[in-house]
């Protein structure tokens, strides 16, 4: 599932190539998504200016002239492509169509979203309203941090809480606390401020150069048609169960673990 990267990744394709573009025609080609795409996209944004696109959380924002916005989710395998004249696919669902190119969302597992509101609404919607701050953002403090912990749950399932901070999932809370020395069933209450100094550090290091390497490729992860996610080279303990453990080296193996259902992957030896 694309986490904050791989969405960041995703933005910057789309604001390169069609931030202050006018959208001349939408086309809806299958409305079943994980919400219906609302029909009444196809009127409200023909011959709107996309004014700015960026992302907040897993979530691409799209504004648009007559204070709308549209709020994009990837889901498990959404993408976007773009074209310069309409070639369809197998699992279109959308199609923008722009003075010279075309953008089309295709979604095979259909678990991603494209939703339309108004401006003021946006930052209210059950999606964006109790998200934490982004992890880049001043707000992604010590201070911050140390206020939050006062409750009784792993570091790993507080990272990846979007109420805590905004972005991370399963694979980079692996990546980051491995990066940052901390053992992720840590109760965070007993983090000292130490580690909570190094996991905010880890955290940023972490997702800036996966943004750097194009985001990391599970399974599928495809912009503009093409698979990306170099990243995927660079993860240190996500997916490698039993090989040796890339700091300590021949010391110990690394394991996997299983916390509220999803897979954890850490060095014993390194992560305290
Ligand atoms: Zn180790």
């Amino acid at each position: 599932m694309p986490e904050l990267p791989e969405v960041e990744v995703v933005k910057n394709f789309l604001k390169s190539n069609f931030q202050k573009k006018k959208i001349i025609k939408v086309k809806i080609i299958n409305k079943n998504l994980r919400f219906e795409i609302q029909s009444i996209i196809k009127t409200k944004l023909t011959n709107l200016i996309i004014t700015k696109i960026y992302r907040r959380g897993k979530y691409l924002i799209l504004l648009l002239e007559n204070n709308l916005s549209l709020m994009i989710h990837l889901g498990m395998t959404g993408y976007f492509r773009m074209t310069n004249e309409e070639n369809r696919k197998k699992h279109d669902h959308l199609i923008f169509y722009f003075c010279s190119k075309v953008l089309i969302f295709n979604d095979v597992r259909k678990f991603g979203f494209i939703k339309l509101y108004n401006f003021e609404e946006l930052n209210d919607s059950k999606h964006l309203k109790d998200m934490g701050p982004e992890p880049f953002s001043d707000g992604f403090n010590l201070n911050y941090f140390t206020k939050k912990i006062k409750r009784k749950c792993s570091v790993k399932n507080l990272l990846m809480n979007q109420k805590f901070v905004a972005g991370l999932g399963n694979i980079y809370c692996s990546e980051i606390l491995f990066d940052a020395g901390v053992n992720p069933e840590k109760i965070c209450n007993e983090l000292s401020k130490k580690q909570i100094e190094k996991i905010i550090l880890s955290t940023r290091r972490i997702l800036e150069k996966a943004i750097n390497f194009g985001g990391t490729t599970i399974k599928n992860f495809v912009v503009n048609n093409e698979k990306i996610g170099y990243f995927k080279n660079k993860l240190k303990v996500y997916g490698k169960e039993n090989q040796s453990c890339p700091r300590c080296k021949s010391l110990a193996k690394i394991q996997r673990i299983k916390q509220s259902g999803r897979s954890t992957f850490l060095c014993t030896k390194c992560q305290n």
